[in-house]
This record gives C-alpha cells, sequence and structure tokens, in this order.
C-alpha cells in the first residue's frame, strides 16, 4: 500500500485524478451524462502538470479518444481504478459491490480495457474504488501483481460546488511527498478543473515541483528523490 512519497528530500507532489465511470452508468452517459472532462486534461496540458489518471475499464471504453489521448502523452500515466468501479468492500459509499472471487477479474478486465483504447503502457498501480479496501480485497489485489495506491491529501472535489474550498483544502493539505486525490469526472465533480487553476500556480509559488506517482514510488524505492 502507498499512500505518499518521502517527506524530505524535496518538494513533490503528485495530483492523481480518478476517472469514475460505473459498469452499469451506460445508459446515464447514452443520455448525455458526461463521465469524462476534457477541459481538466486541457488544463494540465496547458499548465504543464505531470500527473497519474486512475482511469476505470468502463471509462476507457466510453472515451477511448481521450483514453489514448492520455495514455500516449508522456506528461500523463494511466493506471487502474478497476473495471466496473465496484466496491471491494461492503458499505462504501453506496456503491454496488463486487464479489471476492470476481476482484481478480475485474482488475484484469480494465488493463484489457486499456489496451483495446490504445493505451501502450498502463502502470501497475491500483487505487480501490471509493478507497474501500479490507484484508481480502488486499489479497485478492496481490494476487494481480499490482500495487494499491491510497493518497494523504483528499481534495474534496466529489460533488464540490465551491472551487475555492476544494483548492483551500489541497493547499492546506499539501506535505511535500503527498499524493492528492481529486477527479475526471465532469458529472461527479464539476469544480476540479477550476480549482487546479489555483492549486497549480499557488503549489508552484511555494517550490512544489508536480511529479508522476511512479516518480514518487520510485524515490521511495531508491531511497530519496534524485
Ligand atoms: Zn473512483
Amino acid at each position: 500500500m502507498f499512500t505518499s512519497g518521502p517527506r524530505t528530500g524535496g518538494k513533490t507532489v503528485a495530483l492523481t485524478f480518478d476517472a469514475d465511470m460505473t459498469a452499469d452508468q451506460g445508459p446515464r452517459a447514452a443520455e448525455g451524462e458526461r463521465f469524462d472532462n476534457p477541459q481538466l486534461i486541457a488544463t494540465l496540458r496547458a499548465l504543464k502538470v505531470p500527473a497519474t489518471v486512475f482511469m476505470t475499464g468502463r471509462w476507457a471504453e466510453q472515451y477511448p479518444i481521450q483514453a489514448r489521448g492520455i495514455g500516449r502523452d508522456p506528461l500523463f500515466e494511466v493506471a487502474n481504478h478497476s473495471y466496473s468501479h465496484y466496491a471491494f468492500t461492503a458499505d462504501c459509499y453506496g456503491l454496488p459491490t463486487i464479489d471476492e472471487d470476481r476482484m481478480r477479474a475485474d482488475v484484469e478486465r480494465a488493463y484489457t480495457a486499456f489496451r483495446r483504447a490504445g493505451v501502450p503502457d498502463a502502470k501497475p498501480y491500483f487505487r480501490f474504488p471509493g478507497g474501500c479496501y479490507d484484508q481480502r480485497a488486499l489479497r485478492a489485489l496481490s494476487a494481480t501483481g499490482v500495487t494499491a495506491v491510497q493518497w494523504d491529501v483528499v481534495g474534496g472535489d466529489a460533488f464540490a460546488t465551491d472551487a475555492d474550498a476544494v483548492a483551500r483544502q489541497v493547499l492546506d493539505w499539501v506535505r511535500p511527498g503527498s499524493v492528492v486525490v481529486l477527479h475526471c469526472t465532469r458529472s461527479a465533480a464539476p469544480t476540479t478543473e477550476r480549482a487546479i487553476r489555483t492549486i497549480v500556480p499557488e503549489l508552484r509559488r511555494q517550490g512544489y515541483r508536480f511529479v508522476k506517482v511512479s516518480e514518487l514510488i520510485g524515490a521511495v524505492a531508491s531511497g530519496g528523490l534524485t
């Protein structure tokens, strides 16, 4: 379980964006609900902010061109947020729960969806839907050889209506090595792009450098940032 990088040796921070879409939300997407957020991705590109996108397989199926664009842009890396976005424990924010014997297949199905969308090298990192896990879920995940990645800073952008409040919360809690969880799903997190336009310049002013999760994990493995 990875939750943050080194606290010393440099002011780095990893912004992560969960691209949520639940397996049963296809009909809502067909009616026009937007689970993507192309403006957010465009802003990250304009500001040159490296970021890690924890994508569901279902999202990659719904938005293959965007998934491929993110996956082939060296500014970003794609990691796994399950195929179905069903919870790996009971009682997880009202998400449907996946059976234990389907957990491994759900993780692997997401990688299949990424490959089909044209994402060349999705990372072996996994974020549990809703962030919910227990020993059983960790056991199922370890069978896939994928590392669980959580966070130490909650952006609070899910269903937020006040971009400034989201920005303040992130700016209050970021420390060197932090992993910040935000969302790349406009219908469920409509203020994220605006919050980013505040967060990024302010953290840079404080001397922070934005990195992908893989750089933080690499720094922990090698005992410091290079
Ligand atoms: Zn999620």
